[in-house]
């Protein structure tokens, strides 16, 4: 690996005596870890190793296609590296102590590793924005969002600037920010390449900024949970400290009972040379003052249904009905005060359970819908083989038996899409842009 000299000259300073330790484990291959989704437990992984700090999380032996693994499409789970994963430490530590249903952001979510983790550890009670200001990455977002089937959730697609709409509003706010991604060194040669002494500047400034909209947001007790991946003391400690000295934040102990992981002075490292995961920092605060449940549960009085939703999903009565064009949404009834505030104040890009399209009299349901944890486990399915799955994800059509109209296509017992019977064929309803390519 060709490093930059200054990079090398900024490593001798954030590693000091492990120096040669950290360059050479920068030459050593990546160690590929996922994350189960809790709603969609598989066996496929129960042998391999268990990441310390993740309930759901596993160290894989080697690196398997995920592409060509119908259960990847499925959400079954998500391709993660294990330091990442460490965010469950200082959210359960919140969740536990905080018995209030939480009102949670994320405020720099694409590609949804952060997010598709916080759904796994709320309550339906809890709910997330999950946010992300850069479009093509927010359809991504979407993407990983649907595929684990939550509906405790709205997408937003706003600058942090725009979340001062919202002061004092969230219980926790992740801030997992763009950085200068020296920890991604050994998995993408694109993040050495744009490193420079400038680039590292520049993120610092973008951090503080960041940084600055999501205190204004954040609730009086409220917590922030700031992370990077970079070993940048602008970019962490100090970014931390300056919480600290300019907001007044208190820092709050985490769990870091674990091999291999620094306490750098105000948050902790994850460095490659002592771990098995990529390079890491994260961090938690507590915004001065007593947390408290302000926001009121606004229950919306029962309303008529859309008639789609009593027949796809199996607890439609917890939903309300939202119309935007042809496509329908449904949202927890309990979440109709927070839905209708992100409404208001930010662009919301999705919320719920996207159910479909109504096209004059016909109903199309969403491939969002097919991966939902809500859906009716008596819809007419079909149980594929790989070959005949690896097909449909291709978006080919498959030959066969299945009931006039639609039908789930299942790998496993889990759900890939809708198919749609017409009698003479059958076509296959997966979307386009979701579809394998890989030969
Ligand atoms: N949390 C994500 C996850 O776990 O999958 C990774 C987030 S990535 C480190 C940082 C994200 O911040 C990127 O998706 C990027 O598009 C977004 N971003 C870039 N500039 C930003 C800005 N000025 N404000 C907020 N987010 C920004």
């Amino acid at each position: 690996m060709n490093l930059p000299e200054k990079f090398l000259e900024h490593a001798r300073q954030f590693a000091g005596k492990d120096y040669d330790a950290f360059i050479s484990s920068l030459s050593n291959p990546v160690q590929t870890s996922i994350r189960l989704n809790p709603f969609k437990l598989t066996e496929q992984f129960s042998t391999e190793e268990n990441v310390p700090w993740s309930q759901h999380g596993k160290f894989l032996k080697d690196r398997p296609s995920f592409t060509l693994d119908p259960l990847f499409h499925a959400g079954c789970y998500y391709v993660q590296d294990s330091s990442s994963q460490f965010l469950e430490k200082p959210f359960l530590q919140i969740k536990n102590t905080n018995r209030d249903p939480l009102i949670v952001l994320d405020l720099c979510a694409a590609p949804g590793g952060k997010s598709t983790h916080i759904l796994s550890m709320l309550q339906k009670e809890d709910i997330l924005v999950s946010n992300e200001v850069i479009s093509s990455r927010n359809n991504i977002l979407r993407d990983n969002i649907f595929k684990w089937g939550c509906s405790n959730v709205i997408v937003t697609q706003n600058e942090p600037k725009d979340f001062l709409a919202l002061k004092n509003y969230f219980d926790v706010i992740v801030v997992d920010a763009p950085c200068s991604g020296e920890g991604l060194f050994r998995k993408d040669p694109d993040a050495v390449n744009e490193w420079s002494e400038e680039n590292v500047n520049r993120c610092s400034i973008r951090q503080s900024e960041i940084l600055s909209h999501a205190f204004q947001s954040l609730k009086p007790g409220g917590f922030l949970i700031y992370s990077t991946c970079t070993f940048e003391k602008v970019e962490n400690d100090d970014k931390v400290q300056m919480m600290m000295d300019e907001y007044n934040l208190i820092p709050i102990s985490m769990d870091t009972n674990f091999a291999g992981i620094t306490n750098t002075g105000n948050g902790f490292t994850f460095f490659p040379h002592l771990n098995k995961g990529e390079g890491f920092f994260m961090s938690l605060l507590q915004k001065q003052g007593e947390l408290s449940t302000t926001h009121k549960r606004q229950e919306r009085k029962k309303e008529k249904l859309s008639v789609y939703a009593e027949q796809f999903l199996s607890d439609s009565d917890e939903f309300f009905t939202l119309n935007k064009e042809e496509r329908t949404f449904l949202i927890p009834h309990i979440h109709a005060g927070t839905f209708r505030t992100m409404a208001e104040k930010l662009y919301v890009r999705l919320a719920g359970i996207y159910l479909g399209d109504v096209k004059g009299n016909f109903f199309i349901p969403s491939a969002g819908l097919s991966l939902s944890n809500h859906i009716r486990k008596d819809i007419a399915s079909v149980e594929l083989a790989k070959d005949q799955a690896i097909k449909f994800l291709r978006g080919e059509p498959i030959k066969i038996d299945s009931p006039i109209g639609w039908t789930l296509a299942r790998y496993k017992g889990f759900n890939l899409g809708w198919m749609k019977n017409l009698g003479d064929r059958t076509n296959n309803y997966y979307p386009k842009e979701w579809r394998i390519r890989k030969g």
